[in-house]
């Protein structure tokens, strides 16, 4: 039961310091070690890659794989570059040159955005 302890040394936090709301209802982003990680806490690199064959595709990375929905935020990429794409490895590939466009989508998503 929530503030059962209070004031003894078992008293724990029962509301997310972020949110503040009660940690059952707390829908913060977190991290594999439970630590709260917001999207503009996270950097985002966008780069893009050549494949064998000539093919192109737009590597976004270095967002946490547990404190980011990455496959909600591929279905975004897909529908507003047009392109087909793949979570793998813990980044997001959209195929083509999409720089501009995913580097739109994720900084309205809220997080930090670096174009290479
Ligand atoms: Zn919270």
């Amino acid at each position: 039961m929530p503030g059962l302890f209070d004031g003894t040394r078992f008293q724990r936090p029962v509301t997310c310091e972020v949110c503040e709301k009660p940690m059952a209802e707390c829908q913060c982003p977190r991290d594999a070690s439970g630590t709260v990680l917001l999207p503009n806490q996270q950097t985002a690199v966008i780069r893009m890659e050549k494949r064998p064959g000539g093919k192109v595709v737009t590597v976004a990375e270095g967002l946490d794989p547990k404190a980011s929905d990455m496959e909600g935020l591929l279905k975004k990429l897909k529908v507003r570059c047009a392109a087909g794409g793949t979570v793998e490895k813990g980044r997001m590939e959209v195929q083509g040159d999409h720089r501009q466009v995913v580097g739109e989508v994720l900084r309205g998503e809220g997080y930090r955005v670096k174009v290479r």
